[in-house]
């Protein structure tokens, strides 16, 4: 069985999924599209033609990464319109959102409230306090290669529910089963098991194919 890459950067790689660049054209595996608020200094409609078009792919699973960054020049009002709009157009298609979130956790889960669809989490890396919000909120996390050094990240992976985790690479270079037999050590799992319930946890996709 292989080990699902949810979030990654290389448009070869057939396992998992792939973030598709505005304007690309599709890969032979599966994809996500979205505009990403690193994006939004230059927002042209025209980028948001293409995302509507392209969000119809039987191949692109996700919508995303979109979401919210504190840390960027970006007008937060800005980014919260073109957020609200990719959630819309995800909740049209029937699609989950993947999500890019920066200092920005309390918007995300306001906004919540509005999806019809699964809300992933990308990367995550941060504090129990704000985890433990999201999961509460029904939010589905990817943990990447930060479970491989950081001590406190590992023992929130201990107890967060399997049924709500997926892993990734996202734009790291390194080897995923090495993430895959950490989280199944961690939460005391096989590895088959682990790549079961994940394999379990990708029903929200609508793999149809
Ligand atoms: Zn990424």
């Amino acid at each position: 069985m292989t080990d699902f890459d949810l979030h990654h950067h290389i448009s070869t790689r057939m396992t998992g999924i792939y973030n598709l660049n505005v304007g690309e054209s599709p890969p032979n595996g599966y994809f996500s599209a979205g505009i990403h608020p690193n994006l939004m200094m230059d927002f042209s409609e025209d980028q948001f033609d293409w995302l509507k078009e392209i969000s119809k792919h039987e191949r692109c699973l996700a919508i995303g990464e979109c979401g919210l960054d504190g840390l960027i020049k970006v007008d937060d009002d800005l980014q919260e319109e073109l957020f609200v709009r990719q959630i819309e157009l995800a909740n049209d298609r029937n699609k989950p959102l993947l999500i890019h979130c920066v200092r920005r956790f309390s918007q995300i889960i306001h906004f919540k409230k509005i999806a019809e669809v699964p809300m992933i989490i990308h990367g995550f890396n941060k504090r129990k306090t704000i985890a433990d919000e999201l999961q509460k909120h029904d939010f589905y996390l990817s943990f990447g290669k930060s479970v491989l050094q950081n001590v406190n990240l590992q023992e929130f992976v201990k107890g967060f529910p399997p049924e709500k985790l997926f892993l990734e690479t996202d734009g790291r270079n390194f080897n995923i089963e090495l993430l895959y037999q950490k989280v199944a050590d961690l939460k005391n799992m096989t590895l088959e098991n682990l790549q079961l319930q994940i394999q379990q946890n990708l029903k929200i996709f609508n793999i149809s194919h």
